[in-house]
């Protein structure tokens, strides 16, 4: 029992709904976090770069265009160096400047470097047609990304420079990187602030649920699961309630049946001990009464046997120990030789049975259970008929199987007994214990039937009578 008890402790809160909603989200903000500074680290600097050199070609495209119509003027030169941050520098062939716009004075390559390398990078441009360089000035320690072109369709008319400095990327990512640390802490802080609250509104309702189930299990059946929350949840109350309604119900009905049982048993037990002690002190010597109590004695035995059979035959059924011996028979002989056996009953106690069963009808069924479900039904029929004395055991052939039906002209069942009397141990009227019965034939009578697969039903009318009727397939 102990076992079953919720553990506490280390192990138990690692294994917990709410540790693990935690752990879990906690991992997926820092995955996001790392991923962040992941892609910040790598890709700012190359985008930046990229960034810069696609400036430069827009605006290097922009320059030979309109220098090639001739409408380039000083003017738009300017605007371009200023808006784009560049210095723009253009010679004619010989390497005269024509245009130089200088944004960032000390610091250009073009403008601060002498003749001779400008030279290098004309013949460079020359034999290529155009270049980019990246070089890091040793003097201010920037780093510029040089970019030199020819100018002229057909042959070299003169060069255009431009110089820009991927310097400012430095402070940009300080900027961004200290932004970047607030905005992970924060992150942090309410990610794990709302992981915490999550995890707790997940467990909460199977917390609940589970110190409901414990009362349950401590035997308080008007124990309620609540699931608010969620569907899923609620669905679990839900089925809980209904398993803790059924659990109800069955230990009522294991109160009863023992309540039932017991008293069955001790009312013949008690008029077998009265009986014999009878003849042992009274009748002993006098032939008839003794014979007389015997039988009494004798009755309450069989009473006895019966009840017992029909508990072991009812618990078999129930537990499945049972099989079904299926066999093919001619239902006519069948029910013959079972009425047989009842022709006691109507020479002695003036009963009158009819029986109409068409001739060639078989049935596949387990014969031994078959005859025990016509038994019940007839035996309640007999005993249950009251003044009527008639039994009727009728068989139709159907679309699809047969039905056979036991009907009575007894004192019928109301409408609000009618779903019950399947019920184990259930008895109308239950102190009218004169009538011999155990209370479990019908449930008998369901199990084998239920087993079969068989429909079966029952039709009554109170003060008429009543049919009960089973098809088979
Ligand atoms: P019992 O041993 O009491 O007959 P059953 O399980 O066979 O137990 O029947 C359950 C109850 O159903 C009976 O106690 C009786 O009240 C009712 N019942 C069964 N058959 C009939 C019938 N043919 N006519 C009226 N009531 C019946």
């Amino acid at each position: 029992m102990q076992e079953d008890r919720p553990r506490k402790g280390l192990r138990y809160a690692v294994h917990s709904v709410r540790f693990t909603v935690w752990i879990y989200f906690a991992i997926f903000i820092i995955a996001i976090l790392v991923l962040m500074w992941i892609t910040f680290i790598m890709t700012l600097e190359t985008n930046y770069k990229n960034r810069r050199r696609a400036d430069i070609n827009t605006a290097a495209a922009y320059i030979t265009e309109h220098i090639e119509s001739g409408s380039l003027t000083s003017r738009k030169l300017y605007d371009l160096a200023y808006s784009y941050d560049m210095c723009i520098v253009i010679q004619d062939k010989f390497g005269i400047t024509l245009y130089s716009y200088d944004v960032s004075p000390g610091r250009c390559l073009i403008h601060g470097s002498a003749e001779s390398e400008l030279s290098e990078y004309r013949r460079k441009a020359e034999e290529k047609g155009s270049f980019y360089t990246q070089i890091r000035s040793l003097d201010t320690g920037t780093e510029n990304m040089l970019y030199v072109s020819t100018l002229g369709a057909e042959e070299t008319l003169g060069y255009l420079m431009i110089n820009t400095s991927t310097e400012p990327i430095q402070s940009t990512v300080n900027v961004i990187r200290a932004q970047m640390i607030q905005i992970s802490l924060a992150m942090l802080i309410l990610g794990f602030g709302i992981s915490i609250f999550l995890s707790r509104l997940i467990s909460t309702p199977i917390t609940r649920i589970t110190r409901s189930a414990e009362k349950l299990g401590q035997g308080d059946h008007n124990v309620q699961f609540n699931g608010k929350g969620y569907n899923e949840t609620e669905q679990l109350a839900r089925t809980l309630n209904f398993a803790s309604e059924e659990i109800t119900k069955v230990d009522t009905m294991r109160r009863d049946l023992m309540a039932n049982i017991s008293h069955d048993l001790r009312t013949p037990l008690t008029m077998v001990k009265a009986y014999a002690e009878m003849i042992r002190d009274l009748s002993g010597d006098d032939p008839v009464k003794r014979d007389e109590h015997l039988g009494i004695i004798i009755e309450e035995s069989d009473r006895l046997a019966a009840l017992v059979n029909d508990i072991l035959d009812l618990t078999k059924l129930e537990n499945g120990g049972s099989e079904l011996d299926l066999q093919e028979f001619d239902l006519g002989s069948r029910i013959s030789s079972i009425m047989t056996r009842y022709t006691i009953l109507s020479e002695r106690d003036g009963y009158s049975f009819y029986v109409s069963v068409p001739d060639g009808i078989t049935v596949k069924a387990d014969p031994i259970k078959f005859d025990q479900v016509i038994y019940n039904l007839v035996n309640n029929a007999v005993n249950y008929s009251g003044d009527g004395k008639e039994i009727y055991v009728t068989a139709v052939r159907m679309e699809n199987g047969t039905e056979i039906s036991v009907t009575d002209t007894g004192e019928g069942i109301s409408k609000e007994l009618l779903p019950l009397i399947f019920d184990r141990y259930y008895r109308a009227e239950k102190s009218k214990r004169e009538v011999i019965g155990t209370g479990l034939g019908l449930s008998i009578v369901k199990q084998i039937l239920i087993m079969h697969g068989f429909e079966f039903g029952v039709r009554s009318e109170e003060g008429v009578g009543s049919t009960f009727w089973f098809r088979t397939k």
